[in-house]
């Protein structure tokens, strides 16, 4: 194995972001392509920044977020945090007792990690399942859980999102939903209803994610649960902090849905022109994907990588040779390591798709001539 654990991935991104410095500084930012539909960014005024001190940038952002974030996400009250995984754990760390059980529903395994992990620290049992029939909520339950977007933006069907969310409530359970990209993916391109408007109790998005917003989380819903969360969140430092309160701001409302609805029609185009070569990429709603596992069928060379190591080398070679960024490379422990290009963020606007697949095919080509020789493989991945 060559990611072989937690601090593996922390050294591999380290690896990753050494590159991309690399790139910004002798080549310039216009040669660097960021697909991963997370690709972030800082919408600010002068004005506004000036503003950025620790009372007064919070006392006249966190209000206007008030306002523009429960146009967003609904519900009665918004909590701006530092990350997704922030909010998530704050809710646990709330909302589930010690011996208590968590259950989980999601269109497809496996869940976003900081679920189970928040519920192990708090010593709660923790249930997870994609099959609709299985899922069934047992005694002694604290938190129902459901994902409208998977990591890899498998979308949950409505009416069973419904379904869950009215079983819970039958039994006084509060359902919070981890809407990392759904609540944009969901709302606009599948025409959805908002997570708070189905009747979640809290709901979190990640405002970097399909939007030009900053790594952070936002938290909406019920305000008394906002009210009692919040007291976590800032008993342990996990909100957000003023600067990336402006940007959320400003994110929100610089997103655009016409960006999302074209990068919809767009995938098919790429998922066309990759499959005069491969077998295996699948369509996501705003780009394409390939599983770590059917990546490593279309290698037809025989080696001794792991499915997830063969992503990683992919992800790198790509990173290094043309500039594209894909989450495997730049991403956080434990986070799902599919090669996904992403068509719905700035970078991929203006790009010529026939281009990409060239890219994308030639880089393939590379993983095949250095995959046999492991050695090789750790160097591009850690660079020692
Ligand atoms: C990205 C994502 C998260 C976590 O977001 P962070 O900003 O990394 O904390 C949680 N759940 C899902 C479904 C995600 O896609």
């Amino acid at each position: 194995m060559i990611v072989d654990s937690s601090l593996d991935e922390v050294k591999k991104r380290e690896n990753a972001l050494s590159i991309i410095k690399d790139i910004v500084e002798t080549k310039g930012r216009d040669e660097l392509f960021d697909l991963t539909g997370l690709s972030g960014g800082f919408i600010a005024s002068s004005s506004e920044v000036s503003l950025l001190e620790t009372y007064v940038g919070p006392a006249i952002f966190e209000d206007a977020l008030q306002e523009v974030g429960i146009d967003h996400m609904g519900g009665e009250k918004v909590l701006p945090l530092n990350r997704t995984s922030s909010g998530i754990l704050a809710a646990i760390l709330t909302l589930v007792s010690e011996d208590s059980n968590v259950v989980h529903y999601l269109a497809e395994l496996p869940a976003h990690p900081s679920i189970p992990r928040s519920c192990k620290l708090v010593g709660a049992n923790y249930f997870e399942t994609d099959d609709f029939d299985e899922f069934s909520i047992p005694e002694n339950t604290s938190l129902v859980v459901v994902t409208g977007s998977t990591m890899d933006h498998q979308v949950i069907d409505e009416e069973e999102f419904k379904e869950v969310i009215e079983m819970a409530h039958e039994k006084n359970i509060p359902v919070m939903v981890d809407d990392a990209s759904g609540a944009r993916l969901r709302t606009v391109v599948f025409n959805q209803a908002k997570a708070c408007d189905l009747g979640a109790d809290i709901a979190i998005t990640s405002t970097d994610k399909l939007m030009p917003g900053p790594r952070g989380g936002l938290m909406a819903g019920r305000e008394e649960l906002i009210d009692k969360i919040k007291v976590k969140v800032n008993q342990f430092g996990l909100e957000a902090q003023p600067p990336v309160v402006l940007a959320m701001l400003n994110g929100i409302k610089n997103f655009n849905e016409d960006n999302l609805i074209n990068s919809f029609s767009r995938k098919d185009e790429l998922f066309d022109l990759l499959s005069e070569k491969f077998n295996n990429f699948k369509k996501t709603p705003t780009g394409v994907m390939i599983s770590p596992e059917d990546l490593n069928d279309e290698v037809k060379v025989s080696h001794h990588l792991s499915d997830n190591d063969v992503a990683f080398v992919f992800s790198f070679i790509l990173l290094k040779d043309y500039g594209i960024i894909t989450i495997p490379s730049v991403s956080m422990p434990g986070a799902s390591a599919t090669i996904r290009f992403d068509l719905s963020t700035s970078d991929a606007f203006n790009l010529n798709l026939n281009d990409l697949d060239k890219k994308i095919e030639s880089s393939f080509d590379k993983l095949q001539e250095v995959i046999t020789n492991e050695e090789k493989c750790r160097e591009i991945v850690f660079n020692f």
